[in-house]
């Protein structure tokens, strides 16, 4: 019919714009090259911020004693602590806490952020037996995971710069978030100090580097994207300090902020842009990761819906829920909590939110009961997990992906054909942001010299990966490895090693507590 032919218009124009033939994935990885070098170069010279970490030795699997970590990522939030055995002992022994982080605080004020986190610290550290207690004199010492940019000042101070994936506290941004996070352990009396403020990346090379001496690259594919990378202290042109012993300094890239006019970018792409908390940012980020395919897949599909009628007569009403919805309806709940609290900026700021609001949901929910409309929309958004969980579907006629339809966006009797569909679309979107996270990482390699092999023969790249949309997003990391060998072509294809770090950047950060102890 030529309601399907007009489905199949809008899937072939998407896929000839989303195209990442091997050509243009060479230009973004030279361009990402060039922008590491002037982000280097001077503060504030590239998009890439190519943040200095601090960190100039990296664990060398010596480490010994009980440190503690922490991680903030985005989505969940982790307590570890970690026995260390010295000299070739390894890890002996490791326990942890999570929990997620209520959405709320996500939007709220800094101290209440950092009083819930010092809170579930000092739950752990109350249950731990009396063979980890710090003989007398000593603190705990903590690594801090905090995947957000900032700016460091030593390796255990730094300010926000900018909040990313969702977190939206004014009042955080330019304060050192060490002395906040102190502030809140010594209200709770937790007797710790914090050691080292680590990127979740850095921690993530740390963590890799204990166990295998080769990882020099480490890679997020999480709520959000970055890599680090270990870089001669000598081509820090920006760095002015004294040149460390190891010649090295390990560099936060927060790469999520790439943009390059090669970056193959569509229409769903610069409204999912204009829609999001942070407009004109994190453009690399956007296409490649967690918080966003799954949200650029009901883009694609509302279109369908709309113009081809692919769910049938009428636009599926939940098809139109984006996720920016959540944090509008939080910023609601914000508002009404803490109106009092605020300044009148800070809530002109706030409600700045509310047109954008207003276009993508209708008016109809402001006017439910707040909670019902944040449960509805919370069990009603297209998410990367259910993207990836309809990818995987093998059943052959794709079971899964009629039920997720249905459980989510509440479209039932879907047609095998209709399923096909949306499994095509799934692995447009995977498909152009894993092979655009390979290029970001040919561009390390470039930047390296690492790209071409040696005469003594290929040497051997690491990549310590990590983040819930690499784990579990099977073909999406997939095609991100075999896009990567592609790339290096057959000479250099054998000396690429990815290697899940799992839970790097919560070990690295104990492990770089531990290097940067005060005790020894
Ligand atoms: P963070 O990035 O917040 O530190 P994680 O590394 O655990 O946290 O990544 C969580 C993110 O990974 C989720 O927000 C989601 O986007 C993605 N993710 C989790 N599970 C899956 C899955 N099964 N398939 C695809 N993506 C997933
Ligand atoms: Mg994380």
């Amino acid at each position: 019919s030529s309601k399907w032919a007009r489905a199949r218009g809008i899937l072939k124009e998407f896929e000839e714009k989303c195209a990442t033939p091997d050509g243009k994935l060479k230009q973004v990885a030279d361009a990402m090259t060039v922008e590491m070098h002037a982000g280097l170069a001077s503060e504030g010279g590239s998009k890439l911020k190519m943040l200095i970490s601090y960190v100039d030795n990296l664990p060398t699997g010596d480490e010994g004693g009980v440190f503690y970590a922490l991680d903030l990522g985005g989505t969940n939030f982790r307590v570890l602590r970690v026995q260390l055995g010295g000299k070739d002992g390894g890890i002996i022994h490791q326990e942890f806490a999570e929990a997620s982080i209520p959405p709320n605080l996500m939007v709220g004020t800094s101290e209440a952020l950092f009083d819930y986190i010092a809170a579930e610290l000092a739950k752990f550290v109350a249950e731990e037996g009396e063979e980890f207690h710090p003989p007398p004199g000593r603190q705990r010492e903590l690594g801090f995971t905090f995947s957000f940019p900032i700016m460091q000042t030593s390796i255990n101070s730094g300010t926000l710069i900018r909040w990313t994936k969702g977190f939206s506290i004014d009042d955080t941004v330019g304060k050192d978030v060490v002395a906040e996070l102190t502030k809140a352990m010594q209200k709770r009396e937790i007797d710790m100090r914090v050691s080292a403020l680590v990127n979740d990346t850095v921690g993530t090379l740390a963590g890799g580097r204990f166990t295998n001496k080769d990882v020099s690259i480490a890679v997020i594919l999480g709520t959000g994207t970055n890599a680090a990378y270990v870089e001669r202290a000598q081509a820090i042109p920006k760095w002015h300090g004294p040149l460390p012993k190891s010649g090295e300094m390990v560099i936060n890239m927060e790469w999520g902020n790439f943009r390059s006019s090669h970056l193959p970018l569509t229409e769903y792409d610069h409204a999912m842009d204009t829609d999001s908390l942070n407009p004109g940012e994190q453009i690399f980020e956007k296409i490649c990761s967690g918080m966003y395919l799954g949200e650029i897949l009901r883009r694609v599909l509302l279109r369908m819906a709309e113009e081809a009628g692919i769910f049938g007569e009428e636009v599926p009403p939940k098809l139109k829920n984006s996720f920016i919805l959540r944090y509008f309806l939080l910023t609601i709940e914000l508002l009404v909590l803490v109106q009092n609290t605020l300044s009148n900026a800070q809530t002109t700021a706030r409600l700045c939110y509310l047109p954008a609001f207003c276009c993508c949901s209708g008016y109809q929910l402001i006017k439910l009961e707040y909670a019902d409309a944040l449960i509805t929309v919370e069990k009603n958004i297209c998410r990367t997990p259910e993207m990836s969980a309809m990818h995987h579907d093998t059943s052959s006629d794709l079971r899964v992906v009629g039920d997720k339809l249905k459980d989510i966006l509440e479209i039932s009797n879907t047609s095998l054909k209709t399923r096909r569909l949306v499994v095509e679309l799934c692995n447009i979107v995977a498909t152009r942001g894993a092979r655009l996270a390979a290029a970001g990482i040919l561009g390390i390699i470039k930047k390296m010299g690492k790209d071409t092999p040696r005469e003594c023969g290929p040497e051997k790249i690491v990549v310590a990966m990590d983040g819930g949309l690499y784990e579990h997003y099977t073909e999406y990391s997939k095609c991100l490895e075999n896009t990567l060998v592609e790339l290096l072509g057959k000479e250099m294809a054998t000396s690429i090693v990815f290697k899940h770090a799992n839970d790097g950047s919560g070990i690295g950060a104990a492990l770089l507590a531990a290097s940067n102890s005060v005790y020894v």
